[in-house]
């Protein structure tokens, strides 16, 4: 039976992950810093353990006695946390890093690494019509700062692990995911839970503006877990040796997210843009040529539908919280 490593199984993506692989049928151990009672989903199935992944022997003892790994820990974030925490989020290097020469020494056959769209050069991205992003598009590198360029030396790092180890690595580049179990406040949220939160808070307490950030016509994409979930799993077990991009190509401005929210929530809101908080490009989308010429498929949930799972659920935890009186998030 095949035994599974997800690093970052108490974050977001990394906790539907496992459920899924568990789900399989695999024996997975899901591995994060956070004390279990954080983690978004706990899957009572799996070897669940709490380690810092930054120190090297916490790496092998992870990895001790399995087959494959899917890294998704990092420190990271919204815009709100990446444009805050350069330094923070280069530290991820050293999980990266660490797991890899794990991998290599505990005979790993395969590994996956979570990437992202803030790989890709930041002179590509000025426009709000952005045409899409293409995977060659990542160089001549000008990565986002902090963020984009831990991102892009660890895939390198993939790259050259796999060459000189013999190790199958797989590296997809993720444009933004939302949906369930998500961040949505605390400041590491990202566009689509924040504005639910937004709009779910003046649905429930009479609120009659919102605070968007920048002009709202900075434009992107965004990709349901449910269709990330998947893309990942595909994208690990094929044939594909380059990074790829894993994201949907429905680009949309903030500004029609949140019209997106309101119609959702039945309420209509002043808008208040405030051009001083962090925005990022003005225009990114995936360009999914090379993920539909090897898999025969990309991520495809209309933004509409996923949102609509996504502000439920999320209205479901705010209600919680407000009845108890407590956060039900922790970070
Ligand atoms: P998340 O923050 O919800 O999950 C990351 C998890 O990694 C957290 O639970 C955190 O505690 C854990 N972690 C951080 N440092 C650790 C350490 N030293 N040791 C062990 N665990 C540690 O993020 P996510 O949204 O689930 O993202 C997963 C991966 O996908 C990350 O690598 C992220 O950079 C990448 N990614 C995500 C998005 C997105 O939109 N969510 C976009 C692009 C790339």
């Amino acid at each position: 039976m095949k035994r599974i490593v997800v690093a970052g199984a108490g974050g977001f993506i990394g906790g539907h992950l496992v459920k899924a692989l568990v789900a399989h049928g695999y024996q997975v151990r899901g591995v994060d810093k956070k004390p279990l009672n954080q983690w978004y989903q706990v899957t009572e199935e799996a070897d669940n353990l709490i380690l810092d992944l930054m120190i090297k022997e916490n790496c092998y003892q992870a990895l001790n006695g399995y087959h494959e790994v899917f890294n998704l820990a990092a420190d990271m974030g919204g815009m709100g946390f990446i444009e805050t925490h350069k330094a923070d989020c280069m530290l991820s290097v050293l999980i990266n890093t660490h797991l890899l020469m794990a991998a290599r020494d505990k005979g790993i056959n395969r590994f996956f690494y979570a990437s992202s769209a803030c790989v890709y050069n930041a002179t590509k991205q000025t426009d709000t019509d952005n045409p899409g992003l293409r995977e060659s598009d990542a160089y001549p590198a000008m990565a986002e700062d902090g963020y984009g360029w831990e991102k892009l030396f660890s895939e390198r790092m993939c790259r050259h692990f796999s060459e000189d180890y013999g190790i199958i690595v797989r590296v997809a580049r993720f444009h933004n995911v939302y949906g369930p179990f998500g961040t949505y406040d605390g400041g590491r949220e990202k566009a689509p839970a924040a504005l639910c939160r937004k709009v779910i808070d003046a649905e429930l307490g009479g609120v009659k503006d919102i605070v968007i950030w920048g002009d709202g016509l900075q434009t992107r994409s965004f990709m349901y877990i449910g269709d990330c979930i998947k893309g990942i799993q595909d994208i690990m077990y094929s044939n594909i040796e380059e990074p790829i991009n894993l994201g949907s190509s429905e680009m949309v401005s903030i500004n029609q997210l949140a019209d997106m929210a309101e119609d959702i929530g039945g309420v209509k809101l002043d808008r208040l843009y405030d051009l001083s908080a962090p925005k990022g490009v003005r225009g990114r989308n995936s360009e999914n040529t090379l993920i539909r010429h090897y898999l025969n498929w990309e991520p495809s949930t209309p933004l509409i539908d996923g949102l609509r799972q996504t502000y439920a659920w999320i209205r479901e935890q705010m209600i919680v919280a407000k009845e108890s009186k407590k956060p039900v998030r922790f970070n």
